[in-house]
């Protein structure tokens, strides 16, 4: 997916590990903890750094082309 802050965009990819539900981890990008700007922001944060402050409450922080997919297990 990518994250789009301050009209810039972050892909940012989510490893939920191969046994997370697929509508699990749809949902908490859409409603859950990760649809936040508190969340998305730290996520952000991680793989790129002190690129955006870290930011308290809110839905600033857009998000698009979520795709949630399932990796098969080996
Ligand atoms: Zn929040």
């Amino acid at each position: 997916m990518e994250f789009i802050y301050n009209g810039k965009p972050y892909k940012y990819d989510h490893d939920f590990g191969p046994t997370y539900p697929m509508d699990a981890a749809e949902f908490i990008f859409e409603e859950g903890n990760y649809s936040c700007d508190c969340n998305r922001s730290v996520l952000i944060r991680s793989k790129y750094g002190n690129v955006i402050p870290e930011l308290d409450c809110g839905n600033i922080i857009e998000m698009k082309d979520l795709h949630v997919i399932q990796t098969k297990n080996m």
